[in-house]
């Protein structure tokens, strides 16, 4: 997969040279190459604000950079594929999930554009709309400095979902929100080595070699994690995804 980040503040992405991402990088997995934004200015000053048309607090990102910009990234050679899908960071965006998070990581190409200051001007957005597939995504109900952070939570929530990335690919499957058995499900507590650290013990079903009865148990505590911190969540399973031990937990 190949991920291209537009930003001003390129150093905002040394973390994705690090754990499992950086190996990704490394095997070729993941192309990702980041760019600043300024290249595409042609002032003294590299400017990419300017004060709000209709008046008002603060500055809006410039659209002829990123016009130039997005021209020069996706026309880049080094891809099969010729329309990238450009994701922009907002919070005014559809919420991001896990489905996103799924369906993202089936595409080939992702290009992410990091906003500043009071957003980017929208014609960048309606100029982008006309050539390819537009995302604006929100990572939550509230409002960053920038777009550089939501990037970096997406492109890990994205990334870590490319086959071949995680070590072991099951792992993802049991996770809170992994389509299937736990859709709307948080994963429960975890354990490991030793079996008793300051008094407290793993629980036994886990060290009794059951896999049915550690599978129900895993089922139960995801049940009651849930129901403790997003009982919303529990409305949206399907009644006939219940069973009758669900039902008493
Ligand atoms: N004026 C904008 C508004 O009220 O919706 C907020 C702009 S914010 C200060 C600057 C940039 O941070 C945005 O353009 C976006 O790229 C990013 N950003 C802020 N909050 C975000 C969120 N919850 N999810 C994704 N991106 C966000």
């Amino acid at each position: 997969m190949r991920i291209d980040i537009i930003t001003i503040f390129a150093d905002y992405f040394a973390p994705l040279d690090l754990s499992l991402i950086g190996r990704a990088r490394e095997s070729g997995l993941l192309d990702i190459r980041v760019h600043d934004l300024r290249t595409w200015t042609h002032d003294r000053h590299r400017t990419v604000d300017d004060t709000p048309y209709g008046g008002g607090p603060g500055m809006v990102m410039k659209p002829e950079p990123w016009g130039e910009a997005l021209d020069e990234v996706t026309g880049q050679e080094g891809t099969d594929v010729a329309v990238p899908r450009l994701v922009l960071p907002t919070p005014s965006g559809v919420p991001f999930t896990q489905p996103h998070a799924e369906r993202l990581s089936g595409e080939p190409w992702l290009v992410f554009a990091c906003g500043r200051y009071e957003g980017i001007d929208s014609r960048f957005v309606a100029d982008a709309r006309e050539r390819m597939p537009v995302e604006e995504l929100s990572i939550g109900d509230y409002v960053l400095a920038g777009g550089e952070s939501a990037t970096l939570v997406m492109v890990e929530a994205v990334a870590r979902l490319v086959p071949g990335v995680l070590g072991n690919a099951d792992s993802a499957v049991q996770d809170s929100f992994a389509p299937g058995a736990m859709e709307n499900l948080l994963e429960g507590a975890v354990y490991t080595k030793p079996p008793v650290w300051r008094g407290r013990e793993v629980p036994p079903i886990l060290l009794s070699g059951n896999h049915g009865a550690v599978d129900r148990w895993r089922r139960d505590e995801a049940l009651r994690t849930t129901a403790r911190n997003r009982p919303e969540l529990l409305d949206e399973i399907p009644e006939h995804e219940l069973d009758r031990r669900d039902q008493e937990v």
